[in-house]
Order: structure tokens, then C-alpha cells, then sequence
């Protein structure tokens, strides 16, 4: 495709009169007469914006043959006598006829390698090392998406230790008398083993048994998926699509206060939608039918419970409740320390197991807590 071709000339500012935006061409301010120097940034030429789509200088284009035929009189050299910018085509300064025997550009260039030159691209950035690179990445995903949320749940984990109290203990106990009795249950037939029931001694060595198996049906016991035939599933998909041209436009700098523009059209991309379909196997959930039958067994049933409670210095019991020798008692137990710290602001429970576990906390008793920021009690200890 055919390249366009402009020259973009540049900008100086005097150091001497403070003249600025002074036009490349001029290779002394118009204002003092000042040649334009290497040092105090004077050929450090400022060329204006560029469009960001298209990257083409926002400057038109030089015109003007004069100013053309220095755009391309090849880099400037500054004299190493005056100090002028001399075009690059003249062997002897226009200030002040001294011969172009060494050009103060290069003088200064070797006496400090790092400075970038004007017409070469800045030395490319020292690579990080990969470590570097990973807590960089890391970085911008905390600062991104969750830095807030970690950084709240990270402090609210942070446990301190505090002290309290022991406010009151509380204890219940019930006592389920439970009697061996014979019941009609449902069963899957494949599943049932007919067994003789024996009957508990002392409330223990009892089998439930399995008998008279009975009135079997055929009822649902699950569901299966099985294929019934295929569907079309399409979801709109996106590529990308040649959608005529655009304008590129890339500049190389001249080294004398001007610039090169290239602009060029080159292919551009859009992106289009299709519906990307294929055949996938639909499925329907089956009934799956098994015998079910009734039969009989046994199954411990309460038949009385008794209750005791109390609380602080009242020591735990049983509640008295005897039993037969076919029957069997089941006992149940439930403890509560109730705990108060932070001056008695905040208020935590203890559930001990056991009576051995629940006898050492005693009202008005001093106790050591570890607390995270976020309320969550870690340890309790008497003191
Ligand atoms: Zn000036
Ligand atoms: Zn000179």
C-alpha cells in the first residue's frame, strides 16, 4: 500500500534570551542571535502531539523547500570551538569558521556514554529478575482486586490475650428409660434377611431381627439419566475480521530538528459474531421401580425420662429412676460455663464433655482468654 511522506519540524528554546517554540530551520535564535548549542537542552526539540489511534503528528507537514533541504542535510554536528549546530552536510562551522575537525557531540557523547543520543532509541530498561516480576504481578493483584478483604481478614486473625470471669455454670442431666418393643417397618426386598429377634438381658445383647416379610409393591427407590436423542446448542461466539484499512504512522528522527513521518494504510481487524453450534445428547431422568415390603422387628422406644438440673455450687446427679431387666436406661449430660471478659462487654460459653471437665470452673473464678480481633475466643484457662 502506498506510504505518505511528511517532514515534521521541530521546536527549540533559547537558554540565552529565553525565546521559545523557535522552529528547527533556525539555526540561531531570531530574537539574539544566539547560535543553537548542544548544551542547556536547546537541541532538545520538542515536535508536538500525536494522534493516539493513528500515531500521526497532530504538526503539518513541512513544506517550505529551504526548510525541506536542511530536513535532509543529514545530522547536525556542533562545533567544538563555539559550540553551534551545524548542518551535517558543511564541513566548517557557520559561526565561526572553525573546520569540522571533531564534532563536540561526539566528544560528549564518549565522555558520558549513558546519555541517549538524540537519533538513537533510549537503552532498553534492565530486566528485573524473575522474582522481582512475580511479587510485582502479586502486587497489582492485591491492589487490584482484594488487598481490602485480606488485609481486614489477616488483622481480625491476629489473636490477644484478655482476662475474665466466670459469671455462673449450669448443669442438666435426664435419665431415657427405653424398653426392647416390636414395630412394622418398610424395607426394600433386597435388602431384608429374615433373623430371629432375641430379647435384650439387662438392656443389652438384643438382635432386632427381621421377620414376616410382607405386602411387597413395586414403588420408585432413584432416578437414572438415560440418552433420549440429540439437541442443537449454539452460543454466540466472536472472531476477528479483515473491515477494510487504517492509518499507521510511525517517525524517525532526522537528528536536526526534524522528523520522518511514514503513514501507511494497513489491514484492520473487527471483531464479528457467529453462532458456533454443535449436537449434544440430551438426557431424561428414568424412574428406577424396586419391591418395597412391610415386616416386622424391634426397636428401643422410651417409655419415661427424668430430669435433673442445677447450677453453680450444686453439684451434678442423676435423677433416680430404676429399671426392670428387659428395660435399659440411657443417660444424657449438658454442661454450660458462662464466661464474661473485656470488663464483662463481652460474653463467651464453655461446653465441657464431661462432670471431671465441668467441676473445676467456679463462679466469680478469674480466667486467662486468647481473643482474635474479629471476636472469635481461641483458648480459655483458669488463672
Ligand atoms: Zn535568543
Ligand atoms: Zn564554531
Amino acid at each position: 500500500m502506498a506510504k505518505r511522506i511528511r517532514i515534521i519540524e521541530g521546536t527549540w528554546d533559547c537558554t540565552s534570551c529565553d525565546t521559545k517554540g523557535i522552529l528547527a530551520r533556525h539555526k540561531k535564535c531570531p530574537q539574539c542571535g544566539n547560535p543553537r548549542e548542544l548544551t542547556g537542552k536547546e537541541s532538545e526539540f520538542e515536535f508536538g502531539g500525536t494522534d493516539a489511534k493513528t500515531g500521526k503528528s497532530l504538526r503539518e507537514g513541512v513544506t517550505d523547500e529551504k526548510a525541506l533541504e536542511l530536513a535532509h542535510a543529514g545530522v547536525d554536528w556542533f562545533c567544538a570551538y563555539c559550540g553551534a549546530s551545524n548542518r551535517g552536510d558543511q564541513e566548517i562551522c557557520k559561526n565561526c569558521r572553525a573546520e569540522r575537525s571533531t564534532d563536540a557531540k561526539a566528544l560528549e557523547e564518549e565522555a558520558d556514554p549513558r546519555r541517549p543520543p538524540e537519533n538513537r532509541p533510549p537503552p532498553a530498561p534492565k530486566k528485573r529478575g524473575t522474582f522481582a516480576k512475580v511479587m510485582l504481578a502479586l502486587g497489582g493483584i492485591f491492589s487490584l482486586c482484594c488487598f481490602g478483604t485480606i488485609a481486614y481478614g489477616f488483622w481480625s486473625s491476629i489473636p490477644h490475650d484478655t482476662t475474665g470471669q466466670v459469671v455462673s455454670t449450669e448443669w442438666k442431666r435426664t435419665v431415657f428409660q427405653e424398653r426392647f418393643v416390636p414395630v412394622t417397618l418398610e424395607g426394600w426386598a433386597d435388602e431384608l434377611h429374615p433373623q430371629s429377634p432375641r430379647m435384650p438381658v439387662n438392656g443389652s445383647g438384643e438382635v432386632a431381627g427381621v421377620q414376616n416379610i410382607r405386602g411387597c409393591a413395586s414403588r420408585q427407590r432413584s432416578t437414572r439419566k438415560v440418552a433420549d436423542g440429540t439437541e442443537r446448542v449454539c452460543s454466540t461466539k466472536t472472531r476477528k475480521k479483515a473491515c477494510g484499512t487504517e492509518e499507521k504512522c510511525h517517525t524517525r528522527n532526522k537528528g536536526n530538528g526534524f522528523k520522518e513521518e511514514v503513514c501507511e494504510d494497513v489491514t484492520k481487524y473487527c471483531d464479528e459474531s457467529y453462532e458456533d453450534c454443535r449436537n449434544e445428547t440430551r438426557y431424561r431422568n428414568e424412574p428406577v421401580y424396586a419391591q418395597k415390603c412391610s415386616y416386622d422387628t424391634y426397636q428401643w422406644k422410651e417409655v419415661t425420662h427424668r430430669e435433673a438440673s442445677g447450677k453453680n455450687a450444686e453439684p451434678p446427679r442423676w435423677p433416680d429412676l430404676s429399671v426392670s431387666a428387659e428395660d435399659r436406661l440411657r443417660r444424657e449430660e449438658q454442661y454450660v460455663v458462662n464466661l464474661e471478659y473485656d470488663g464483662g462487654k463481652k460474653k463467651t460459653e464453655l461446653k465441657p464433655k464431661t462432670e471431671q471437665e465441668y467441676v473445676v470452673w467456679k463462679p466469680g473464678q478469674q480466667v486467662a482468654l486468647t481473643v482474635t480481633n474479629g471476636g472469635d475466643v481461641k483458648k480459655i484457662d483458669p488463672r
